[in-house]
């Protein structure tokens, strides 16, 4: 059976803007119907890779299939992906209905089927009954409802969304990411979204993109990112992380720094690494066979947890204490304590270079 091509398929891509690399050798493929993110921090490539599959910028070299069709060379208009930006860029004299109504009149589709589907547009963004309202009579949160209408409408083969939450404030965004991971699912168009936000990728994606300095460092869902990262910036970039320095022995052992050590899995791995745990994942006590002794230096309440920074020769670690039971108690600043973690929870990680971005 021929696989079905992917909806878009992004070919060994760089883009230099004079001098400067911004995009540098990226090559990816998503699904049909997925949810795909791409995240970094400020600089990485992200967006300017999101603008040349939208069409707003051409690729130095490397080719960007839409389905089968190689796109490079073609404008916006003519690529079948339609994109929502941070600013909603709305017709502020005109009504919702025929602000989403727009693209359909201007593509001449019947009178009677653009009534139809703005209606049922105006409702899958969650607006029925607000139709006949102006942009500025409605909310941040609802008018990029209705940015996200409006595109939707057209019924493109990818949306680009080009971190459409980021003027929200922190509650109406939340509320407005599991809003679009369900008008997704919905209506199954595949949706291409940038953010630097590793929560919002989190949520709402099946696969990530972790990107830095133009390239992508990993590329996997969100368990795969978290539970197993391949690399220190992956590690510290999706929550948080534990990093000891050690170097691999053999058979699953790994040294660290003060001479005590760890079992991880190796696989791949050699030489000079640092070994990685979450903190939710590291047990004060505990019959864990990764051990440290160490002092605690300090504690932090922080409602579900309390996060304990112990200082052990190896290295500080971090340890989020559940407070799923009342007056559990926590030892004081000061305290020696043993940590323990599990093997399985461990990955190893090559040790992060100085790099110097020329
Ligand atoms: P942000 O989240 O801040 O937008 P980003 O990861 O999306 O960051 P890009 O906008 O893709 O990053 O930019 C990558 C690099 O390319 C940056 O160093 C940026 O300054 C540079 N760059 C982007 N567009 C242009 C342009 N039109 N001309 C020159 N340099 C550009």
């Amino acid at each position: 059976m021929a696989a079905e091509p992917a909806d878009v398929r992004v070919d060994n891509v760089v883009k230099r803007f004079d001098e400067l690399v911004a995009v540098d050798g990226i090559s990816l493929e998503i699904p049909r119907g997925s949810f795909f993110a791409m995240l970094g921090p400020s600089g990485c490539g992200k967006t300017t890779t999101l603008r040349m599959i939208g069409g707003f910028e051409e690729p130095t070299s490397g080719a960007i299939y839409l389905g089968d069709r190689d796109v490079v060379g073609l404008p916006p208009y003519k690529r079948d992906v339609n994109t929502v930006f941070q600013s909603y860029a709305l017709f502020p004299h005109m009504t919702i209905r025929d602000n989403v109504a727009f693209g359909l009149e201007r593509r001449k589709v019947p009178k009677d089927e653009i009534k139809k589907r703005v209606e049922e547009m105006i409702e899958l963004v969650g607006l029925a009954g607000r139709g006949n309202v102006k942009p500025r009579q409605l909310s941040g949160g609802q008018q990029q409802r209705v940015a996200l209408a409006r595109a939707l409408v057209n019924r493109p083969r990818v949306l680009l969304l080009d971190e459409p939450l980021g003027a929200l404030d922190l509650k109406l965004r939340k509320q407005m990411q599991l809003e679009l991971k369900r008008i997704q699912h919905d209506v199954g168009i595949t949706f291409v979204h940038v953010t630097h936000d590793q929560e919002e990728a989190m949520t709402m994606a099946d696969q990530i993109a972790v990107m830095n300095l133009g390239r992508i460092e990993q590329l996997g869902s969100p368990t795969e990112l978290y539970e197993s990262p391949q690399t220190a910036f992956v590690a510290g970039f999706l929550g948080k992380s534990n990093l000891l320095e050690g170097a691999v022995v053999n058979g699953g052992v790994v040294r660290l720094a003060n001479g005590v050590e760890v079992r991880a899995d190796v696989t791949g791995v050699s030489g000079q690494v640092a070994i990685g745990v979450r903190p939710e994942k590291v047990q004060l006590g505990g019959a864990g066979a990764n051990r440290l002794e160490g002092r605690v230096r300090e504690t932090a309440y922080v409602g579900v947890a309390t996060e304990i920074v112990v200082e052990t020769p190896a290295g500080d670690i971090t340890v989020f204490h559940q407070n799923a039971e009342a007056g559990g108690v926590i030892p004081a600043g000061g305290s020696q304590v043993t940590v323990s973690w599990s093997p399985e929870a461990t990955f190893v990680v090559e040790r992060e270079e100085e790099e110097a971005r020329t």
